[in-house]
């Protein structure tokens, strides 16, 4: 190959690299906007039951209206958002959000919310869930905070004081995709989590091999010895419900039993009968 084609196709890369920047360059200029044109948006997820069936909870998933580019998905948007240190006000949007819409659902129902692993470096994190809930007026046990085990990567002591805060204020915690990320069984040795939400990777290749079926059974029964809920992420058909019902998680959340959706769907789910059997005629696939 000639060196002029080597230097063409290097400047093709470098332009590629170019146009990436400036795209996250805009988005980072519009995110500084975005909680103050507000743009954001909650979409809830049904979380239920597989004993009684039942719509349990709803997980809160950010949504960014953006007026020229349409729903931005926040798997593009968070990275920027934790880049830029916006992640903070964003998460605490979020979180003051769902504890005010979640105050308005019948008791029994939870509300969880992610939060960045950022988050978990700010020492007033506490505080902050505090003083949503209070201005809320929702019932700590009803908010359930979602970590991932990249999270928890950072700094083990500082995360766990962190922890054992957010345990004294009443709070759920949970492990968000479970088993794609590192240190997460000695963390269970060290921190009581209320949940462990096993990652959508493992419930796809379910019916394709054999080992994700092992995964999968695995973390149900660790999580059955260790006398916490076990929910399985991304069910999308009745097939994979049927699987991982059967390799015992106690709890669904994915497509088939609801995609997220408005509040006021939430809502209107949780005043008709809360079973699976409805919600997969309304809302499954
Ligand atoms: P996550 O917390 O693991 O949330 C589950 C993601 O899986 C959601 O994607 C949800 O829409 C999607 N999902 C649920 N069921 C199914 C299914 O059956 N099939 C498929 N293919 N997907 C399903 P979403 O809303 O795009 O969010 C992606 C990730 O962005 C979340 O993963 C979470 O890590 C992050 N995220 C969302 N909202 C927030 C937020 O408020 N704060 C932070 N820090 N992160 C957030
Ligand atoms: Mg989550
Ligand atoms: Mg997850
Ligand atoms: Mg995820």
């Amino acid at each position: 190959r000639s060196k002029a084609e080597g230097r063409g196709r290097y400047r093709f890369f470098e332009q590629k690299m170019d146009e990436q920047m400036q795209a996250r360059r805009a988005i980072e200029l519009d995110l500084r906007q975005a909680l103050a044109l507000q743009e954001f948006e909650l979409a809830y997820q049904p979380q239920v039951d597989l004993a009684t069936q039942e719509v349990v909870g709803f997980e809160a998933l950010l949504r960014w209206r953006h007026a020229t580019r349409g729903l931005v998905s926040p798997l593009e948007f968070i990275p920027v958002a934790e880049e830029t240190g916006l992640i903070g006000a964003i998460g605490e949007w979020v979180l003051r959000t769902a504890c005010r819409d979640a105050v308005q659902w019948p008791e029994a129902i939870t509300v969880g919310v992610n939060l960045s692993p950022l988050q978990f470096r700010n020492p007033s994190l506490a505080q902050t869930v505090m003083s949503a809930l209070a201005s809320s007026g929702l019932a700590a046990e009803r908010l359930e905070l979602e970590i991932t085990e990249n999270a928890l990567l950072e700094d083990t002591d500082t995360v766990l004081v962190l922890l054992k805060q957010l345990r004294d204020l009443g709070v759920r915690v949970s492990m968000d995709d479970f088993g794609t990320g590192y240190s997460s069984l000695a963390y269970l040795q060290k921190f009581p989590f209320d949940r462990l939400k096993i990652d959508q990777s493992f419930v796809r290749g379910m019916g394709a091999n054999p080992e994700a079926s092992a995964i999968v059974r695995a973390v149900a029964a660790l999580g059955a010895s260790l006398g916490i809920k076990t929910t399985a992420e991304g069910v999308e058909t009745e097939e994979q419900l049927a699987a991982i019902r059967n390799e015992g998680c106690t709890h669904v959340q994915g497509y088939f039993t609801g995609r997220p959706m408005a509040l006021a769907d939430a809502r209107a789910l949780l005043v008709q009968p809360r079973k699976v059997a409805a919600i997969v005629e309304e809302h499954g696939l």
